[in-house]
């Protein structure tokens, strides 16, 4: 079974939003676009305490149940079967949602027999980078979209070589337009 599963889109890190991408909310409608596709649809959250030492390294975002940790209006989140909750401690950065403390992200894919994972979401380099490399370390075979995905660019590049570097793992990089 394939599952597409959508990284931290909440308004935190869309461009109005407290550690913003430039571009996030373009992937909005091309997500809302391709849900139908897929069996599971699942999301993760950067779900962060008020104090948290996650926020020496980045300004403070997504702090449970506030508006910036919500999902962006226009997202089509009816069909989001569950929402994995990382980041929850005060030590902890939660950048990969294998890391979920709500629920155990590889176990409930197995219970669900999916294996095969489509990560999209916010941002690139962080958070789904550290995704799809522990879907691949899980023995998922994993898929990227490539125009689901955006990131924060601190330097050029960035975005791109994060890619990069989920292919040489083992990811396999697609656009929606591939999907069937
Ligand atoms: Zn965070």
């Amino acid at each position: 079974m394939k599952a597409l599963f959508i990284v931290d889109l909440q308004n935190d890190f869309c461009p109005w939003g407290a550690l913003p991408t430039p571009k996030g909310d373009v992937i909005i409608p091309v997500l809302n676009k391709i849900m139908d596709k897929f069996d599971l649809v699942l999301a993760s959250k950067d779900w962060h305490p008020e104090d948290s030492i996650h926020f020496q390294k980045w300004p403070k975002h997504c702090v449970q149940n506030t508006k910036g940790a919500d999902f962006p209006d226009g997202l089509n989140t009816e069909k989001i079967k569950k929402v994995f909750l990382k980041g929850t401690g005060n030590k902890d950065d939660g950048y990969s949602a294998f890391e979920a403390t709500n629920e155990n992200l590889a176990e409930f894919l197995r219970k669900n027999n999916v294996d095969e994972l489509y990560v999209t979401g916010l941002t690139a380099e962080y958070c789904v980078k550290q995704t799809v490399l522990d879907s691949l370390k899980n023995g998922f075979k994993t898929f990227v979209i490539k125009d689901g995905v955006e990131g924060i660019y601190q330097n050029e590049g960035d975005v791109e070589n994060a890619f990069k570097e989920m292919e040489q793992a083992g990811a396999i990089l697609i656009t929606s337009n591939d999907l069937k």
